[in-house]
């Protein structure tokens, strides 16, 4: 949803439908104004204007995404930063965006541009807030005494968020986890926590490693091993059977 209300193109009637009158004489005359509305002549150039605003309220979200990198923010900050770039984007005379030219922010709906905003905003808080782990889909490799499975973490309608593959050995129950993956718009969001707890609820009993760490997630394995039974540490081969 997220993505869907920043890079695709705005239903007509976006954010609110007007609400269709009851009986058949009011349903009527809401079908011939709407009908009129929509061949007005100026509807291109109102379309413009609509693609303008969420180009700009998309800019904003850029501008903050290309920070995440150093800045590591959490949702509610990261929603505050987007909002804060909206407000000084829109506050400009003119705002130049890839693919468009100059937009003149005075041609602009500003008050869609906040509504975008909000609903962009909510919409990401709910995804991080509904996101829940796949079912573990299990693959086999040739010669391998061990068991690959891979999950990915999903909010309803979102593309997956991230993408998760480990392995593990019965007879030394031990776990390695292998990949853990999020596009930047999904990362800093705790949903790798998600699917750490995931896998030990899926798997009892086992002592879990990785196979690697980025040194910018060390941080994020000491947290979690805090609440775990299992060390979480680097090791290519935790047990012969890898
Ligand atoms: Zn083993």
């Amino acid at each position: 949803m997220v993505m869907r209300l920043l890079w695709e193109p705005l239903p007509e009637l976006w954010p609110a439908a007007p609400k269709r009158p009851a009986g058949l004489r009011g349903l009527i005359a809401w079908v011939r104004d709407t009908a009129a509305a929509l061949s007005q002549r100026d509807d291109i150039e109102r379309r413009m204007r609509r693609a303008a605003t969420q180009a700009i309220v998309r800019e904003a979200y850029q501008q903050t995404l290309a920070e995440q990198d150093s800045e590591h923010r959490r949702p509610a900050e990261f929603a505050d930063v987007w909002k804060t770039r909206l407000a000084a984007l829109l506050s400009r005379e003119t705002v130049e965006v890839s693919g468009w030219s100059q937009i003149a922010i005075a041609d602009l709906d500003t008050d869609l541009g906040w509504s975008l905003y909000a609903a962009a905003s909510r919409a990401r808080s709910e995804a991080i807030a509904r996101a829940t782990a796949t079912p573990s889909r299990p693959g086999r490799v040739a010669d391998s005494q061990t068991l690959f499975y891979e999950f990915s973490i999903a909010a309803g309608d979102e593309h997956p968020l991230g993408h998760v593959r480990y392995e593990i050995c019965e007879l030394c129950s031990v776990g390695l986890l292998n990949k853990i993956s999020f596009s930047l718009d999904w990362q800093f969001c705790g949903l790798g926590t998600v699917a750490l707890r995931q896998m030990e609820i899926r798997h009892p009993g086992l002592t879990w490693y990785t196979s690697g760490q980025y040194s910018h997630a060390k941080g994020f394995y000491e947290r979690y091993r805090q609440d775990s039974d299992s060390p979480w540490t680097e090791k290519q081969h935790p047990c012969r059977h890898f």
